[in-house]
């Protein structure tokens, strides 16, 4: 695609980087049968090439953003589908983020929309504020009719009973079982462990099962995902290098960084772009950027104990988007499944995100609602009993629909290999 900035746009290392990732861009509009908002609405201006004209646009004018340019890129789930499916390897998620920021700074939202962003920005990253904002829908969830729309989408996410926060989740090291192979740092995150705490104690039992000695750092935290994707500022991701590059210079350093919340990762192994003009992080960034691993990465390179649990189930796996298209991690956690005795079934229309996508399922429900539905109904072609995700978004968006329990694929390896039954499925035969 053909660009006209000027020598002094181009001056700024994010422009210029926009600009490289404009001009790969042919507009063959093969990523538009591959994006889900493309496909739901069928407006060109809903697809990947419509928001990458429309985001041209605004940056080589240095325009601010307008209602339509906000509608169209608010509406991206960032699944990142167009990414797997473009020849060209249009880097749209780094263009999609410029564009976010760039709206963030040159365009006033409607106040309500405005508070929702705040709010999600303020306390979703923090795990104390997180729970007692849950503890709260808990409460109000009897007055969910009168309260606005949006508000009445976060109480129905909410889990009906908030679980304790996990002592595992404290900064603490965790010896490996036998012969230590590995020394990692897990990142605990921040609302997962609020949500589903049991996830962490999960990954830790298996990865300690497997020689691993997991670290959970002092100092780390939040991805910074979460406010990244909203185009806010916060020094989230400062925190978590800072506390692993200490880490590193311990006894034993680290030979990965371990993510078992798959949007999380995405963001961690791209720190290394985030922080690439940083005078002081962006060597530090890179390193932690290039040990930065999936849980079912590492342990596919471990390799799986043989099951000591008779399993045979039937599993729907359901592939984030920030896995199979964010970090082309497709494979392993399926194969790790299957080495579990799992019996794994894919499920239709596999490419097509479940409409979590961080806050988008908070912030665009309409869409979302669509979304969940329809890999619902995919699901259930599938004929199986349960449905293992890799990220705690997806787990709480197709739960929240599904009849069948959701679970973290984690929870079954750990069970597979001695650990204890999933909670989702305790009771059921
Ligand atoms: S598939 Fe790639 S090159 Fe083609 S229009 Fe989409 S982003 Fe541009
Ligand atoms: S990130 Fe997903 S929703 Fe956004 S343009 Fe790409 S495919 Fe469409």
């Amino acid at each position: 695609m053909q660009t006209n900035f000027t020598e002094a746009q181009l001056a700024d290392p994010d422009t210029a980087a926009s600009e490289k990732i404009l001009r790969a861009c042919v507009h063959c509009g093969f990523c538009t049968a591959t994006c889900p908002t493309y496909v739901l609405l069928g407006d060109e201006l809903d697809s990947p090439r419509g928001r990458i004209y429309l985001i041209k646009d605004m940056l080589e004018n240095n325009r601010p953003a307008t209602e339509k340019v906000v509608k169209h890129v608010d509406r991206c789930l960032s699944c990142l589908s167009c990414m797997t499916t473009c020849p060209s390897g249009v880097n749209y998620m780094h263009l999609v983020d410029h564009a976010r920021q760039h709206i963030e700074k040159t365009y006033r939202r409607p106040w309500p929309d405005r508070a929702m962003r705040r709010l999600l920005g303020l306390v979703l990253p923090r795990p104390m504020l997180f729970r007692l904002a849950l503890q709260g829908a808990v409460l109000g969830r009897p007055f969910a009719s009168v309260l606005p729309k949006q508000l009445r989408t976060l109480l129905n996410l909410a889990p009906a009973r908030v679980p304790k926060p996990s002592p595992a989740d404290r900064a603490q090291v965790f010896p490996a079982q036998g012969e230590r192979t590995r020394r990692v740092a897990l990142l605990t995150g921040c609302a997962q462990r609020v949500l589903a705490p049991h996830i962490n104690e999960a990954s830790i039992r298996l990865l300690t099962r497997h020689g691993v000695e997991v670290v959970v750092a002092e100092g780390a935290g939040c991805c910074g995902a979460l406010t990244h994707h909203m185009g806010q500022e916060g020094d989230y991701a400062r925190r978590n290098i800072a506390a692993w590059i200490d880490e590193m210079t311990k006894p034993g350093g680290l030979d990965a960084i371990v993510i078992n919340t798959s949007g999380c990762g995405t963001t961690v192994k791209d720190y290394g772009f985030m922080f690439r003009n940083d005078p002081i992080l962006a060597e530090p960034a890179a390193k932690i950027s290039t040990i930065a691993r999936d849980i079912s990465e590492l342990m596919s390179e471990i390799g799986l104990h043989p099951p000591v649990e008779p399993t045979g189930q039937r599993i729907a796996y359901h592939s984030a988007c920030s896995l199979q298209h964010g970090q082309q991690v497709r494979t392993q956690p399926k194969q790790l499944l299957q080495q579990a005795g799992f019996d794994v079934a894919d499920i239709p229309e596999g490419h097509l995100c479940c409409g979590s996508a961080g806050t988008y399922n908070l912030l665009q429900p309409e869409i979302a609602t669509r979304l969940r539905d329809r890999k619902i109904e995919n699901i259930a072609k599938t004929g199986a009993i349960l449905v293992a995700a890799g990220n705690i978004g997806c787990i709480t968006q197709i739960a929240s629909g599904c009849d069948l329990p959701v679970v973290h694929t984690v929870e079954l390896l750990d069970w597979a290999t001695g650990g204890p039954k999933p909670r989702a499925i305790e009771g059921r035969t």
